[in-house]
C-alpha cells in the first residue's frame, strides 16, 4: 500500500523533530510520498502568510497529516495556526496517550491514560472580546441587563461555548475508542458544579451517550479533583474526555506523569482528516542546536500509522523506540539520569539509533 502524506515541519525545533521521526519510518519501508507543506515562520517568509492555503489545501487533499510544531504569535492579530487548523478542518477529537516507558525518569509506573480532548469549542473556540472597546461595553450592559451577576465595566470577556452536537459527538469517539482499545471505563471531566449549564451539558451528554454502551463503566469527576487524583494515584484513570480547556491543560500534567513533553503525543482526528503532532511547542531556544527530544513526534508517526491500519508497522516502530530508551545509550540529554551526561546524542543519532534497531529486527 503506498500512500501520500502531508509532513508540516513547522518552525522552532519543528523541522528537526519531524525529520527525525522521517527517518524512523523510512527505516520501516512502508511507501510514503510525503508532501512538504509550510506553516508558521517559513511560511510567514515565503508567502507572507502563517497559514497558507497551498498547506490547507494539501491537508484537504491527502487527508492526513504529520505536523511539527508552530510557535504562536503573543498578543494580537492571529490566535493560534494550531486551532486555526484544528478547527478549520473540524479535527474535533485531540488524542493524547499517556503511557510509561521503561528507563524513562518517569515518577509513576504502569500509568496507560488516553486523553481525549474536545477540539472545536469552550474558551477555545476563539470568541473573546477586548477590554474597553464600545462593542464589548455594550454586550457588558447587556448581560449585565439580564444577570444578577455583573461584570465590571472596562473588562474583557471570553465567551465558553459548550454544544450538545460537539459534546455528544466527542463522548461517542471516547467510548467507541475505549470500545477499540478494549478499556473498561471512561471519566467524563468536568466543572458542572459551578458551570451549571456549559459543563452541566457536557456531562449530561456524555451520560446520555454513555447508555449505548452498557459495556463500558462510565464515571465523571470534577477538574480539580481530578488534578490531585492524578498525582496521588495516576493508575486509576484509563481513558478521559474533557471539554477543550481542561483538555489542554490535563494532557500536559498526564505528560508530566510519565517523564514530560519530550515523550508525548498527539492526534487531531476528524471525520476524514487527520493530523498527528507532538503535544509539546516549538522551544525556540533550542532550534537548530539537535538537541530536542523527538520521542513525542516519533510517537505521534506511531499513532499515525495505528490510523492508516499498519497496526504491525506501528508495533515495530514503537517497540525500537521502547527498547532505545530501555537502553538509555543512544537517548537524549532529558532521557539521561543527569541532563549534563556528556554521552547524551543529538536528536538526529537518537532516531538513527531507533532506525538501526528496526532494520537490526527485520
Ligand atoms: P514548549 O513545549 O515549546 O516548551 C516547554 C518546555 O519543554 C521548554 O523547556 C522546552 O525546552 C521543553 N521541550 C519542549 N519540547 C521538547 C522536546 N522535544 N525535547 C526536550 N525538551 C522539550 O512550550 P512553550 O515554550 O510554552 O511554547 C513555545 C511555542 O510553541 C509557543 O509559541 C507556543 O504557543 C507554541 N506551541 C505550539 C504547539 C503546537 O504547535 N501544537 C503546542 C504547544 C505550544
Amino acid at each position: 500500500m503506498s500512500y501520500k502524506i502531508t509532513l508540516i515541519p513547522g518552525d522552532g525545533i519543528g523541522p528537526e523533530v519531524t525529520d527525525a521521526a522521517r527517518l524512523c519510518l523510512e527505516a520501516l519501508d512502508i511507501d510514503i510520498k510525503w508532501e512538504v507543506a509550510l506553516a508558521g515562520e517559513p511560511a510567514l517568509k515565503k508567502y507572507g502568510n502563517l497559514l497558507p492555503s497551498q498547506t490547507l489545501d494539501s491537508i484537504k487533499r491527502n487527508k492526513i497529516a504529520l505536523k511539527g510544531p508552530i510557535t504562536t504569535p503573543v498578543g494580537g492579530g492571529f490566535r493560534s495556526i494550531n486551532v486555526a487548523l484544528r478547527q478549520g478542518l473540524d479535527l474535533y477529537a485531540c488524542l493524547r496517550p499517556a503511557r510509561y516507558i521503561e528507563g524513562t525518569k518517569s515518577k509513576y509506573k504502569d500509568v496507560d491514560i488516553i486523553v481525549i480532548r474536545e477540539n472545536s469549542e469552550d474558551l477555545y473556540a476563539g470568541v473573546e472580546l477586548k477590554d474597553n472597546d464600545p462593542r464589548t461595553q455594550d454586550i457588558i450592559n447587556r448581560i449585565n441587563d439580564i444577570s444578577e451577576k455583573k461584570i465590571k465595566q472596562g473588562s474583557a470577556l471570553s465567551l465558553k461555548p459548550i454544544s450538545e452536537f460537539a459534546s455528544r459527538r466527542i463522548s461517542r469517539f471516547a467510548f467507541e475508542l475505549a470500545r477499540a482499545q478494549k478499556r473498561k471505563k471512561v471519566f467524563c471531566v468536568h466543572k458542572a458544579n459551578i458551570m451549571k449549564y456549559t459543563d452541566g451539558l457536557f456531562l449530561k451528554t456524555f451520560r446520555e451517550v454513555a447508555a449505548d454502551y452498557r459495556d463500558i463503566e462510565a464515571a465523571d469527576i470534577i477538574v480539580d479533583n481530578l488534578s490531585m487524583q492524578l498525582v496521588i494515584n495516576p493508575n486509576q484513570f484509563n481513558v478521559l474526555v474533557l471539554p477543550n480547556l481542561y483538555g489542554d491543560i490535563i494532557s500536559d500534567l498526564c505528560a508530566g506523569l510519565v517523564g514530560g513533553l519530550g515523550l508525548a503525543a498527539g492526534a487531531n482526528i476528524g471525520d476524514n482528516i487527520a493530523i498527528f503532532e507532538p503535544v509539546h511547542g516549538s522551544a525556540p531556544k533550542y532550534t537548530g542546536k539537535n538537541k530536542v527530544n523527538p520521542t513525542a513526534t516519533i510517537r505521534s508517526a506511531v499513532l499515525m500509522l495505528k490510523h492508516l491500519g499498519e497496526v504491525k508497522k506501528a508495533k515495530i516502530l514503537e517497540e525500537a523506540v521502547f527498547a532505545v530508551i530501555k537502553e538509555g545509550r543512544s537517548v537524549t540529554y532529558d532521557l539521561k539520569p543527569n541532563r549534563d551526561d556528556p554521552t547524551a546524542v543529538g536528536t538526529k543519532e537518537y532516531a538513527q539509533a531507533i532506525a538501526a534497531k528496526i532494520k537490526k529486527g527485520k
